[in-house]
């Protein structure tokens, strides 16, 4: 392989940070990502025979690496349903110069693969938990799945040395609002670290009105009105999240405001969907398919200029044409394809 290389896309961001989607099913119908009446019984998922294996996905990481890349998240679709993922963390663990592997997942099978997934060298785990009434929890899953089980799995994480638990709530008008307060007594109770997040119109298939945007500066306010908050500053140049420290010293709260505070002048993403395309923005309306290089004869070099070339090309700002009102074009990519 070359020696490093510093690659910077059209507004001078450099590459820092891979999302590996390792599979594009769910167990889960989140309305705000694969509702039912799209993501139902006739809907076509990837063929395995189209899938990347942990062999192709470490290359790409390994790739990386030298281009910038040093925090891999593992996500997806719902990452524990892909067979032996311990086994791709493991791989993905030794890769020198990784400093931070995650894995975003929705809990539900965490209880029986916390031990294994740390084990195996995962550090880090984030959870989605949008509510802790069993109700709004069953519908908004869109599946029925039981809020205990996940409650299950975030403790099982915990016995697991996977601590700081992260919890990612997606706030939703009318639907998982009126909880905010409990679920941030639950992670203050706890010692997990929560992200609210603004619901976004991520994909095609959901309806997102951006009436149902819950912006940051409301969330803050209730939770500032129980709590009193003082601002952090951010840990790396970057980060997402807008972090508060409780004053009372019982953790920290964030938000990440994709809709009402885009964050794309520091956006350092790259993602690849479970089927080795590259997309360089969570609102892609097209991949870069990596399968015809990593399938041939081509060699790692060959990989790396493809890539280096994808990113100098890169111009995305989806979030923040969004709120100058200039978005359209061809359909957008689906999150659960692309990877969260
Ligand atoms: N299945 C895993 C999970 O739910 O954690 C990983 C993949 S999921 C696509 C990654 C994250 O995206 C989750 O935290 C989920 O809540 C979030 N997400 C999905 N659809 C969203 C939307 N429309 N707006 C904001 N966040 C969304
Ligand atoms: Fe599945 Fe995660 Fe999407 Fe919900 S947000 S449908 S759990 S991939
Ligand atoms: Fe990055 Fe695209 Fe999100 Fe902007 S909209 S922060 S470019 S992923």
């Amino acid at each position: 392989m070359t020696g490093p290389v510093q690659v910077l896309d059209q507004l001078s961001r450099p590459l820092r940070d891979l999302r590996v989607s390792v599979t594009d099913r769910c167990n889960f119908r989140c309305q705000y990502c694969m509702p039912r009446e799209v993501f139902g019984p006739g809907f076509r998922f990837l063929p395995r025979s189209e899938v990347l294996t942990f062999e192709e996905v470490e290359r790409v990481v390994r790739v990386l690496v030298p281009l910038g890349v040093s925090k891999v998240r593992l996500t997806g679709g719902e990452p524990l349903l892909r067979r032996d993922l311990p086994l791709l963390v493991r791989q993905l663990s030794s890769v020198p110069g990784i400093r931070d592997l995650a894995l975003t997942t929705n809990g539900l099978l965490l209880g029986r693969m916390a031990d294994h997934l740390a084990e195996a060298g995962l550090r880090r785990v984030t959870v989605s938990l949008d509510s802790l009434d069993p109700a709004v929890f069953a519908e908004m899953n869109g599946v029925g799945a039981r809020l205990d089980v996940v409650v299950a799995g975030i403790e099982a994480a915990v016995r697991a040395g996977l601590r700081p638990v992260k919890l990612n709530c997606v706030v939703r008008r009318g639907l998982n609002d009126a909880g905010l307060l409990e679920l941030a007594a639950f992670a203050r109770d706890q010692g997990h670290v929560l992200r609210f997040i603004e619901y976004m119109d991520v994909g095609e298939s959901h309806g997102w009105r951006l009436d149902e945007v819950v912006p940051s500066s409301e969330v803050l306010e209730r939770i500032g009105e129980r709590w009193e908050l003082a601002p952090e500053s951010p840990t790396y140049p970057g980060e997402v999240a807008s972090r508060y420290r409780y004053r009372d010293g019982a953790g920290e709260v964030g938000v990440i405001s994709s809709v009402s505070q885009p964050f794309c002048g520091a956006c350092t993403r790259l993602r690849l969907s479970a089927d080795g395309h590259l997309h360089t923005c969570l609102f892609s309306r097209g991949g870069t398919d990596l399968r015809p290089t990593l399938r041939s004869t081509s060699g790692d070099l060959q990989l790396s200029q493809l890539v280096q070339g994808l990113w100098r090309r890169r111009s995305d700002r989806y979030s923040e044409e969004r709120a100058q009102g200039v978005v359209g074009g061809p359909p957008k990519v689906e999150m659960s394809y692309l990877g969260g």
